[in-house]
């Protein structure tokens, strides 16, 4: 058997197993995606998803906890497309460095997320930066996991950022950890407007 024959016989039998595969997946509902870890690329990957959605005609939401002080290049760009913004804008908590400010702030822009999760209309919901919510104890956590739980069937959700709690890794249907190899800013680059922010 030539090389050409070998790699047929071959890729028919992994197209067997992925058609099997498509097959048996055939439940239809909105999905929550944890995107967390240590390495760059969390945030991109959320309004990646954003896009598809609004490229598909769709009504996506966006909320950012902690950012939102500098100018976001995905913000101009997807207000533009009708896509609203719910926006802390405190900056990290290293910078505000102010626990209570902080809290009411992360309590404000969650009553505007609360609204996403709860409206059927909105095919997906990116919640930018919202594990630290968490992990600092700035939200109540079962309030947020619930609003997660019961939003409309038909309704994605992302979560974004480092150090995810087990409860929203649990109740994801995907979990994706991204890797820290290595990073520019380590190098001592700065900071690329439209690759960074
Ligand atoms: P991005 O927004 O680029 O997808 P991210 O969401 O994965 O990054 P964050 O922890 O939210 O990462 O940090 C955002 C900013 O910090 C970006 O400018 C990003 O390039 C930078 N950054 C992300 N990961 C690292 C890292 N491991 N070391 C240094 N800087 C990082
Ligand atoms: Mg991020």
């Amino acid at each position: 058997m030539d090389k050409n024959e070998k790699h047929k016989i071959k890729a028919q039998k992994q197209k067997q197993k992925v058609d099997a595969n498509v097959a048996k997946a055939q439940i239809e509902r909105g999905i929550m995606l944890v995107i967390t870890g240590k390495g760059k690329g969390k945030s991109t990957a959320g309004f990646g998803t954003v896009c598809r959605a609004v490229g598909h005609g769709y009504k996506a939401a966006v909320v950012q906890f902690i950012k939102g002080k500098w100018d976001c290049g995905e913000r101009d760009l997807l207000e533009q497309h009708g896509v609203p913004f719910a926006v802390m804008g405190t900056g990290f908590t290293w910078e505000t460095q102010n626990r209570e400010t902080d809290i009411a702030a992360a309590e404000n822009v969650w009553q505007q997320a609360k609204k996403f999760l709860a409206d059927p209309d909105i095919h997906l919901v990116l919640l930018d930066e919202m594990t630290y919510m968490l992990g600092y104890d700035y939200l109540n956590k079962d309030e947020v996991l619930s609003a997660i739980a019961n939003r409309p069937e038909n309704q994605s959700v992302v979560v974004t950022g480092r150090g995810a709690i087990t409860e929203l890794k649990d109740m994801a249907d995907t979990v994706s950890e991204i890797k820290d190899v290595k990073h520019a800013f380590r190098e001592g680059i700065k900071a690329r407007k439209g690759v960074d922010w």
